[in-house]
């Protein structure tokens, strides 16, 4: 078995609730009393470009609610948004852990907007733990695009068999799993830590 080097993790799902997930965006339209399929159509055609770093948040909030007059302002729906964001401490403490062991290059990859990942980032103190951010919005990418996982393994200088790539989505798993990295389809922290230790990484 090839000694692990490289951990790989998404965020929402895992390490953290959803940032801008169906549910949430369900509770939103609910809250502020929308149109779902209005609002919805509108969110799907701009979310790759969102979530890919080629629009910013204020052209979002544009695009799919402030194209007409609102009884609500911008600030209300952003701090909707940033709201959704829930810690996983559980997992977070798994990760805490291989971070003190200082034997494993730890990252995220993950899909989400500019301001939302970055907010995250700080909210959960993922800096912490995560040495690079290999998140869709500064790569140009998302999953399950091919070119996500090359990118993360090219800019890391790994071999896809000395990495995990952990994810709670079994769809984000096919490719790295095909490049041949490790994968863990995220279930619960403790799941996590004995799939680690069964690919043999120490804690
Ligand atoms: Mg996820």
């Amino acid at each position: 078995m090839t000694r692990i080097t490289a951990i790989f993790s998404d965020v929402g799902g895992v390490l953290a609730s959803n940032g801008w997930d169906r549910h949430s965006r369900l509770k939103l339209v609910e809250q502020f009393r929308l149109d779902w399929d209005e609002f919805e159509d509108r969110h799907e055609l701009v979310m790759t470009a969102f979530e890919t770093g080629h629009i910013t948040l204020d052209q979002y909030l544009d695009r799919t609610f402030f194209y007409r007059p609102r009884d609500f302002s911008r600030e209300q729906i952003r701090a909707f948004m940033f709201d959704q964001s829930q810690p996983n401490p559980d997992s977070l403490r798994v990760i805490e852990r291989l971070t003190a062991t200082r034997r494993y290059f730890l990252s995220t990859l993950n899909n989400e907007s500019r301001e939302l990942n970055l907010h995250r980032i700080e909210r959960f103190g993922l800096k912490r733990y995560f040495t690079v951010f290999f998140s869709s919005c500064f790569l140009g990418v998302n999953k399950p695009d091919e070119e996500i996982y090359t990118k993360a393994l090219a800019i890391s200088q790994r071999a896809p068999e000395e990495c995990v790539f952990i994810d709670d989505r079994a769809l984000n798993l096919d490719v790295p799993k095909r490049l041949g990295m490790n994968t863990i389809q995220f279930q619960s922290a403790a799941r996590l830590e004995s799939e680690l230790r069964a690919l043999g990484v120490e804690f």
